[in-house]
Order: C-alpha cells, then structure tokens, then sequence
C-alpha cells in the first residue's frame, strides 16, 4: 500500500524527539510539506540538517497565547499530528498540582487548543483535513505511577470521539493511535529498568514494544486517504495489549 502525501501541509507537534520527529521525517518523504513544531531550538536545528525542508516552529505548546502568537501565521494546514506530551510519573498519593497542570496542559490541552487552530482553517477553506491525536494504552489501562498520565490520555480519548463528532460535517477526521511502550526518551524514563520492563512484555501477546516506525505507519495510515472512512476511532498500536 503506498501512501504519498503530495500537495498536502502537515503540522507534528512534538517534532523535535522520538516518535514525533520520525513522523515529521516521513511525512517530509511523503511529500509532504512539514511544519515541525517542539520547544527545544537544538532539536529543530538537528531536524533541519537532516531534513532542511521542514519549516521549525519553537514555542512552549502548553502556553496557550504563546502558541497562538506562533501558530497564526502558519498558513494551510491539510494533516495535523498532536504529538507533544508531557510524560508526569508519580504514585498517585505524591501526585502535586504543578505536574497536574503541566500535564494536562501539555496533553490535553494544547492538543485541543492546535486543533482547534488547524480545523478553524479547515472548515474556513472547506477542503476537510485529517487529525491524529498520539494517545496511549494508558488511556484504557490503569499503570502504576501513570495517575496523571493516564487521565491525560482518557481524556484526549475522548476529546478525539468529541472532534470526530463535531468536525465529521466539514469532512475533517479525527482518529488517534495508542501505542504501548515505545524506547524514546520518554519511554526509558518509565521502562529501563528490565524487570520493569519483563512486566510490561510479559502482557504483550506479541512480547515486545512497539518500535517507532509501528507508530509512524499507524499515523499515515489514519492521515491519509487510505482510511477515508476511519473517523474518531482509538488505534491500539499495543501488540495485542489492550485485548486481554
Ligand atoms: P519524547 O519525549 O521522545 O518526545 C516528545 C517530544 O515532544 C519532544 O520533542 C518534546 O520536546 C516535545 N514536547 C513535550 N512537551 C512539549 C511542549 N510543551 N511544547 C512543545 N513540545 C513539547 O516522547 P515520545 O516520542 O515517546 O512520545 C510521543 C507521544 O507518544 C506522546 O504523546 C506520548 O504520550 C505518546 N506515547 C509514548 C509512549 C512511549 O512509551 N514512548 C507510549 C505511548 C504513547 P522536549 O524534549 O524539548 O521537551
């Protein structure tokens, strides 16, 4: 199945580490033309120099005037990505009010505040667009420390089905991918420890993580026209995680 992305403007946030810059890059080799969004300037130079046809946005997406400043003049946008995440572990009787707000900020929040930047232009030009919210297994699954983490994700679970359900009428999907595990950053922050980890696996009918790319096919997938009829659904992408 080949998927190309010609004459279309795609924006992935959180597109300076892991699974969103992977995305941004493959999109980019799609043909698309990439808006790469995340709030490390490093990250953007390093993306440049691997692919200098990606236009950088630096801006702190869980403040919400920064991120209309930056995000007014981005011109059309057809693909939205919301990637960015912010990952708070604590068990849930140290769970403080800065990382519940940082997290749901970041996490909730911005994603619905782009969305509503990006399907505005949308529906103004009338020519529909596809919106991929990163999710998570957490979303469905109760993880130890994940308190925070995990409300975040079934919260954007349902913000996806919310979207999907008001912006159908204007031909604007809204799907999102739940991955498992995947060794990013984020990622090694919760599962190094390898015992940890065989806890994890040992769930996974299929015995592993998810690599990046399994997230990366599974957001084209959805972006593309390839699922044209797919609208405010929750992709496991878990290895069978979630159905047992
Ligand atoms: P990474 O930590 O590797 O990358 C996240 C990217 O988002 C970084 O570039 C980060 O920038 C950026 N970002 C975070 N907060 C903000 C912000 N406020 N404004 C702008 N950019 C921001 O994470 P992953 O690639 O692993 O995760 C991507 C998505 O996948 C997330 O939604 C996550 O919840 C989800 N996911 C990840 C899993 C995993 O095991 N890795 C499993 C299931 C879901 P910076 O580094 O500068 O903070």
């Amino acid at each position: 199945m080949e998927i190309t992305f010609a004459n279309k403007r795609a924006l992935v946030t959180g597109a300076g580490k892991g699974i969103g810059r992977a995305t941004a890059l493959a999109l980019a080799r799609c043909g698309a033309e990439v808006v790469g969004a995340t709030r490390t300037q490093a990250d953007l130079d390093s993306l440049l120099l691997e692919c200098p046809s990606i236009k950088p946005v630096c801006v702190d997406l869980s403040d919400w005037e920064a991120t209309d400043a930056v995000l007014k003049d981005i011109g059309p946008v057809d693909l939205l990505v919301n990637n960015a995440a912010f990952p708070a572990l604590q068990p849930f009787l140290e769970v403080t009010p800065d990382m519940f707000d940082i997290s749901f900020n970041t996490n909730v929040k911005a994603p619905l505040h782009v969305a509503q930047i990006v399907a505005r232009g949308m529906k103004a030009r009338g020519t529909g667009g596809s919106i991929v919210n990163v999710s998570s297994q957490a979303s469905q699954c109760a993880l130890k420390d994940h308190a925070v983490y995990c409300a975040t994700k079934g919260a954007l679970d349902m913000l996806t089905r919310v979207m999907a359900l008001e912006l159908g009428p204007y031909q604007i999907r809204v799907n999102s991918v739940n991955p498992t595990v995947v060794m990013t950053d984020m990622g090694r922050l919760g599962w190094s420890d390898p015992e940890k980890a065989r806890t994890m696996t040992s769930r996974i009918p299929l015995g592993r993580f998810a690599e990046v790319e399994d997230v990366v096919n599974a957001i084209l997938f959805l972006l593309s026209d390839k699922s044209a009829m797919t609208n405010g659904v929750t992709l496991p992408v878990d290895g069978g995680f979630l159905a047992c």
